[in-house]
């Protein structure tokens, strides 16, 4: 046992198709013997690998919490082969909320890693996750967006492996997703990671671990979600879990390593001269910082610093020093 105090309605050896609830206790001023219940749903047909699906890790981040609904109410557990966990609310105060932190304890899920058994309620789903589920994983996907504050085209994240196998399986499930993008982390991962990200807990168990960025901005693009659920059925194709699908021929993907992020050292608004897939060049003026309460002043310009494809940008125009208002990706 793992020491959580988090309980699951769901017998995680049984067969079937089982939803219920995480029960984390929260014992507050309006309700003594208050849990938080988290969704939770598990599909089990015997023999097969076992994938956690999660979203809602950040819960200002949508597609991923609305494709993983659909798919919890349209798959039975004959459809599958072997053991699939659906979690689509995994910060569940967060995702209740619709922030990307918790509204209990500011905690940022993706950063709670590998979380504490008696911590605040983020470090307990965080210890939980990784203690409880991950240790039973082959693979594991968690679903992002850029969030309230930024905006990726679809983009897979993945890193590079740590046996030949491992690297074949990535660029097979990156295939399968078949995102425009791919965004590849060329150092840590493994056994041995530090991360405090859920794909750091992913490695840390040995299950197959990847993580995409799916729009952003706080709304849903019906473009990115159709994409989004077409992706994840077709990961589980790719992982011998749902045999009858047929996936059509892919798109391809452009695999690229983030080289630039373009930081704001002053407070002001945000006017960008690039949008997300722009090629740029480094020198390229980035955008302007306006200061609109001296609007005498000249607006300080920003620079890319290298040559590459915007893989990301702030969404909101006010910005403040040490935001980040692009991200600059290059081809591997
Ligand atoms: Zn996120």
């Amino acid at each position: 046992m793992s020491g959580s105090l988090i309980s699951s309605d769901i017998d995680f050896s049984a067969q079937g198709k089982h939803t219920g609830y995480l029960r984390l206790p929260h014992s507050v001023h309006r309700s003594a013997y208050g849990r938080i219940l988290m969704p939770i749903v598990m599909l089990s047909n015997g023999d097969g690998p076992t994938t956690l699906l999660m979203a809602g890790n950040h819960g200002d981040e949508y597609e991923g919490q609305i494709a993983l609904g659909k798919l919890s109410r349209e798959l039975e557990a004959n459809d599958i082969r072997g053991r699939l966990l659906i979690l689509p609310m995994a910060n569940f105060p967060a995702a209740q909320a619709g922030t990307r932190t918790s509204p209990l304890d500011d905690g940022n899920l993706n950063r709670a890693f590998p979380g504490e058994a008696h911590g605040t309620p983020t470090q307990m789903i965080a210890h939980y996750i990784e203690a409880e589920l991950l240790p039973m994983c082959d693979y594991f996907f968690d679903f992002h967006s850029g969030g309230s504050s930024l905006y990726y085209p679809p983009t897979l994240l993945r890193g590079l492996g740590h046996s030949p196998e491992e690297s074949a399986k990535l660029v097979d499930l990156q295939t399968a997703f078949d995102a425009p993008y791919a965004w590849i982390f060329t150092s840590g991962g493994g056994r041995n990671s530090t991360a405090r990200t859920a794909m750091g807990g992913g490695n840390r168990k040995g299950a197959i671990t990847l993580m995409a960025e799916l729009g952003g901005g706080g709304a849903v693009s019906p473009e990115i979600l159709a994409l989004t659920e077409r992706g994840i059925k077709r990961l589980l194709h790719a992982t011998g879990m749902l045999p009858a699908y047929v996936p059509d021929a892919p798109n391809g993907t452009r695999e690229l390593t983030i080289t630039d992020s373009v930081i704001a050292y002053d407070n002001g608004l945000f006017e960008p001269y690039h949008d997300v897939q722009d090629e740029v060049k480094k020198g390229d003026t980035a955008g302007a910082i306006h200061l609109p309460e001296t609007p005498w002043r000249t607006p300080v310009t920003l620079h890319f610093q290298h040559d590459g494809m915007v893989l990301c940008k702030r969404v909101p125009g006010l910005v403040e020093r040490g935001d980040c208002l692009f991200q600059v990706g290059s081809d591997l």
